[in-house]
């Protein structure tokens, strides 16, 4: 739509609230394990007010990165088995990403959100139960984001930031607008590295690469439910850090913030989750189901908790840089990118698909 992009494009700089200077590019004396360290160049600050859109697959409204930025963002988590790779990755290389999880994911695990948020990450919304938002009503619409915003934001046990991801990228209207007068940004893709379709970490990695380098920069997609990327990301980050790409981190000004009455309801399902589980002890795994049923699913659909292990000490961010300008923000281009394979929006099968690729890993 012509006049949003002309606001959004005249509004940028009031969006972009403020660069904080990071260094990159430091030294192993910051303990980063990794030998040529990615680190943070900078990390933009949000403001979420009136939802602003990322992303250029979808969304033309705002050019955040310079050449060779990314943009590190993982979906439909936590699940533990790759998470804690994708974490332990990460801290290897002292640099952050964003997190948009699953309401469901996080009842299920709840000390995994908490250790993504103290692992230093900015920790964001994906909906309750990753349902197509296309073939929700307005009501069921609204409570797959708040149920979502608040069970993220509990399980976290810290503010969170007022941050969105549609499933399958399917961002119906009134669903946008919604989040709009929630003032919570969306952020769609630029680049994908389809990891969901492929096992094999050597092909996430160069779907990642041959991406970026054709279009010489972008807000990456991963799911740290997969293994493909689990196994991929430290090699890759390696491989950015040694063509010089540079990891730009997004915060948000303010902290999300939660409605009651959803908030009550994510205390509902924890309790019941809690319930199942204790009456469970010999299966300690932990379950979640849809919301609304009233009573536990007949299958068990999520990840195992397991004993909760020690936090590795957190490596050290590389001191800031003195200062650093905030780089020229003008409206997108139109897009000269090949285009990207693409999360498409999918019907209600896929939705299945989203649950089986999920949970037959347990
Ligand atoms: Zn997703």
């Amino acid at each position: 739509m012509r006049a949003a992009h002309l606001f959004a494009g005249v509004m940028l700089s009031a969006l972009i609230t403020g660069v904080v200077p990071a260094a990159a590019q430091s030294s192993g004396a910051t303990g980063c394990q990794a030998a040529r360290p990615l680190g943070v160049a900078r990390t933009i600050e949000v403001d979420a007010a009136r939802g602003p859109r990322f992303g250029h697959q979808q969304y033309k409204d705002l050019n955040v990165l310079n050449d060779r930025e990314v943009i590190l963002t993982f979906d439909d988590g936590p699940l533990r088995p790759y998470t804690r790779p994708v974490l332990d990755a990460l801290d290897a290389h002292c640099t952050r990403a964003t997190f948009f999880m699953v309401g469901r994911m996080a009842a299920a695990d709840p000390e995994m959100v908490k250790e993504v948020a103290r692992r230093g990450h900015t920790v964001a919304n994906h909906t309750w139960s990753h349902r197509n938002l296309r073939t929700a009503n307005a009501g069921a619409q609204r409570q797959e984001i708040e149920l979502g915003v608040s069970m993220v934001r509990r399980t976290a046990g810290v503010p969170i930031s007022p941050f969105f991801r549609f499933p399958y990228l399917s961002d119906p209207q009134g669903a946008q607008q919604y989040l709009a007068g929630r003032n919570i940004a969306m952020f769609s893709i630029e680049v994908d590295s389809n990891d969901y379709r492929t096992k094999d970490p050597q092909i996430v990695h160069r779907n990642v690469m041959n991406q970026l380098v054709a279009q010489g920069k972008g807000i990456i997609l991963f799911h740290d439910i997969q293994p493909s990327t689990a196994g991929a990301l430290r090699r890759l980050l390696d491989d950015l850090a040694a063509q010089k790409f540079k990891v730009v981190h997004v915060v948000s000004k303010s902290p999300v913030v939660t409605v009651p009455e959803f908030d009550a309801m994510a205390e509902k399902e924890l309790a019941k989750r809690k319930t199942v589980v204790a009456s469970q002890p010999l299966a300690p795994r932990a379950m979640t189901w849809p919301v609304g049923s009233p009573t536990p699913p007949t299958t068990r659909v999520a990840a195992p908790i397991g004993a909760a292990r020690p936090l590795a000490p957190l490596p050290a961010m590389p001191a800031p840089a003195v200062t650093q300008p905030l780089p020229p923000q003008t409206a997108a281009p139109e897009p000269t990118l090949a285009p990207a394979p693409i999360e498409r929006p999918r019907g209600r099968g896929d939705e299945a698909s989203w649950q089986s690729r999920v949970f037959d890993n347990y």
